[in-house]
């Protein structure tokens, strides 16, 4: 029989259910359902296809069906993106929240919902453990480089013992397609060390003609945002400034940009992702794409206060190749960027830094290593285009005093231990942010 569904106590007083609130960044939508203590923690798929990165702009789906009253959802007004034959994604339209998958099994006449878990709360669950355990991790194939995936390989949980365990892996569809045996790194270590050489070949070409014409597509799903990253151009103009005055966003190693783990909670609401990924950029450092349809025209806006203003535009006045990209305040000096079409996170920006928007890193279209633009077709030469990024592999996450007292925490840590476990087998250096959150431990214990 299943468990009690109400918040009604059990026999020892305590409670058997616990209710839980996905909500969108503006408040404008929020969903509360009640679910009995002994379901948890809810069961969730994780996506790595590259419509799932695009359409979110973060490096992976995750969802859970949705345990509360379809009805709600389904007459909310949550704005809808078509996103398959039998699957719409939505989202809220004023701040661009991604929520929900609703889903129509084939032959049948019935909806199914299920939740995006960055949408649901960072409780702290009367047993313990997490709120959400991802059990598969699907599509691998589509990011080339395995994408989150490599320190997403212990998300599922057993209950019984308290700890996370090993989640299952699969190259496309789960149970359709071939699995990934549990110790085995994909792709292996060997054949992302040939990705390593090529992007070291590159750094030694910085000043190569070569490198000067790479460019990496930003493009959401829908088509409705779309722009270039100047990489090289940007790299170069880094390489010729004295290290002390490199924005801070720069690696004085290597001159790339920082491509950083996200877990502040706007964030996560946003995209409907836990852990977020942002790479940096200097405004006149991203252009419009160069194609003869969008060429004519003023350069994309140099200062977020003119890629505010431009947005806000009235409809005849606005640039059209700005195309459906839409703005909401999360807090009066910030702005969060996001697709009206499809919910892709693009950018976020703040009043402070006036020339730099950070960039959602699902949606980088980086050409492989040795090409140096993007023909404009969908190969990519890995989800994270490690070869034109400095990744910060280990050390804390940007705003992880967020999740401290909630679930996520453990995920957090687990997440960590694994990136940093991952790092160390490649044999990989420590990126400078790494070293310098070492340097602040050590100090921090010191004065303490
Ligand atoms: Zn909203
Ligand atoms: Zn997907
Ligand atoms: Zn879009």
């Amino acid at each position: 029989m299943a468990a009690p569904s109400s918040t009604a106590t059990n026999g020892s007083g305590n409670d058997s259910s616990i209710d839980i609130t996905a909500q969108c960044l503006c408040k404008k939508h929020s969903f509360t359902a009640t679910v009995p203590l002994a379901s948890l923690p809810l069961k969730a798929t994780a996506c790595h296809c590259d419509s799932c990165r695009y359409n979110t702009g973060a490096l992976y789906s995750a969802d859970a069906g949705w345990p509360g009253d379809p009805a709600a959802v389904r007459e909310s007004g949550l704005s809808v993106y078509y996103f398959s034959d039998n699957i719409n994604v939505l989202f809220c339209g004023r701040c661009g929240s991604t929520m929900f998958f609703e889903e129509k099994e084939h032959g049948k006449v019935e909806t199914s919902y299920a939740v995006f878990t960055g949408a649901l709360p960072n409780v702290e669950l009367p047993g313990g453990g997490p709120l959400v355990a991802i059990e598969h991790h699907m599509f691998l194939d589509d990011t080339r480089d395995g994408g989150a995936s490599p320190w997403l390989r212990n998300t599922d949980y057993d209950v019984k013992n308290g700890c996370y365990k090993a989640a299952r892996r699969w190259h496309g569809r789960r149970f359709k397609s071939d699995e990934i045996l549990e110790g085995d790194d994909w792709p292996s270590l060997k054949d992302l060390s040939v990705m390593t050489d090529g992007a070291a070949a590159q750094t030694h070409a910085s000043d190569s003609q070569e490198l000067s014409d790479i460019t990496i597509p930003v493009k959401c799903r829908c088509g409705g945002v779309h722009v270039e990253l100047l990489a090289s151009v940007a790299r170069k103009e880094f390489s010729r400034m004295q290290r002390d005055q490199l924005p801070r966003f720069v690696d004085p190693d290597n001159n790339k940009s920082l491509a950083s783990f996200d877990v502040c909670d706007s964030c996560r609401t946003v995209s409907g992702l836990d852990i977020f990924h942002w790479t940096f950029f200097w405004l006149k450092h991203i252009r419009f794409p160069q194609n003869a349809a969008s060429s004519s025209g003023p350069e994309f806006p140099v200062s977020t206060a003119a890629l505010k203003k431009a947005v806000l535009q009235d409809k005849e006045a606005r640039d059209p190749r700005l195309g459906a990209l839409e703005m909401y305040e999360s807090s009066p000096d910030v702005q969060r960027y996001f697709c009206g079409g499809c919910s892709a996170v693009v950018f976020y920006a703040v009043d402070d830094l006036a020339n730099q928007v950070d960039v959602a890193l699902g949606l980088l279209r980086a050409p492989p290593v040795g090409k140096n633009t993007s023909d404009g077709s969908d190969v990519h030469g890995g989800a994270r285009a490690e070869h034109l990024l400095s990744w910060k592999f280990g050390g804390t996450m940007a705003w992880q005093q967020d999740v401290q007292g909630g679930w996520r925490d453990g995920l957090v840590k687990i997440v960590t231990d694994d990136v940093t476990a991952w790092r160390d087998k490649r044999g990989l250096a420590k990126n400078w942010r790494v070293r310098n959150d070492e340097k602040a431990a050590v100090e921090g214990a010191k004065s303490g």
